[in-house]
């Protein structure tokens, strides 16, 4: 106990030290439109590159920031940044483009949430409708009158609202007609499930697409890395992907380019 409360304390003043030293950074993963190949959006993702123990893997990052009590101040800075990331790529010649931010449970139960999002975009100048979030279905769930309560101020906005790893959080499909969701990620799971030769490899995957359709959400399938998955989805009508296959996350500056090659 004594060893676990030891490397707990450690975390926690490194977790700390990194905030104060801007050691996290930003890298973005561009999602493409499909049909066209043309970039729809991009994905910010946290990266911590430790000065000894290297690159820790975000979920870890997070999760042990919730532990501690430092998801909020992570979280803001996530959003800070992604939102001044907005700003300097307009400033630079790039046409706008849409960011999503992913949210994790104790950020987004955080009672003032809200206000300080509206703070972060008035500080920065980033234009909300450039922003999305991204939620988890159990993130969504737990308070369901809070969650709508807090996406119906978000979307009123202009915020759009993605339900991130869609399919693996929660068994009822009932809250995708209670919450004002404009986008649903199928999770990597599924997608790579289309690579087997059983015919109902897919299935969860097409079934997801025509479900997003009768809903007018715009489906995303995460996870892309070859061809073939490409081409199940397209054929089965998916409108945006995000995967290996087309990019890794990069950092912002070869974001940047890629961006600005687009126009
Ligand atoms: P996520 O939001 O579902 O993000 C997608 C993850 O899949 C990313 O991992 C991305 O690098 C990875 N990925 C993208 N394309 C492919 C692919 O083709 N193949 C494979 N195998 N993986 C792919 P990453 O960056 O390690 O992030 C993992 C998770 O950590 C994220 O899952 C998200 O839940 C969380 N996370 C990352 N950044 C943040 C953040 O700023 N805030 C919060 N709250 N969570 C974050
Ligand atoms: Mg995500
Ligand atoms: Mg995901």
């Amino acid at each position: 106990m004594i060893a676990r409360a030891v490397v707990r304390q450690l975390i926690e003043s490194n977790l700390r030290r990194a905030l104060e030293r801007a050691e996290f950074a930003l890298h973005y993963q561009p999602k493409l439109d499909l049909d066209s190949g043309t970039i729809t959006g991009v994905e910010a993702l946290l990266r911590w590159d430790h000065p000894e123990w290297g690159l820790v893997a975000p979920e870890r990052v997070i999760h042990i920031a919730e532990e501690c009590g430092l998801v909020v101040p992570l979280g803001r800075w996530v959003l800070r940044e992604a939102c001044a990331q907005a700003v300097r790529w307009r400033d630079s010649g790039v046409a706008p483009v849409s960011i999503a931010v992913n949210v994790s449970a104790m950020e987004f139960r955080n009672r003032d949430f809200f206000d300080h999002a509206l703070a972060i975009f008035e500080a920065t100048g980033a234009d909300p409708a450039c922003l999305q979030l991204e939620l988890t279905e159990s993130v969504l769930m737990r308070d369901v009158a809070a969650s709508a309560c807090l996406l119906a101020k978000s979307k009123a906005m202009g915020v759009e609202i993605a339900v991130d790893d869609f399919g693996t959080g929660y068994s009822s499909l009932s809250y995708l007609n209670k919450f004002p969701i404009d986008v649903l990620k199928i999770d990597q799971s599924f997608v790579r499930a289309i690579d087997g030769n059983a015919s109902s490899n897919g299935a969860i995957v097409s079934a997801v697409i025509g479900m997003g359709r009768s809903l007018r959400q715009r489906v995303i399938a995460e996870g892309i890395e070859n061809a073939a998955q490409l081409d199940f989805l397209k054929l089965h009508g998916c409108g945006e992907g995000q995967g290996y296959f087309f990019s890794r996350p990069i950092d912002a500056a070869r974001m940047g380019t890629m961006l600005l090659a687009r126009a």
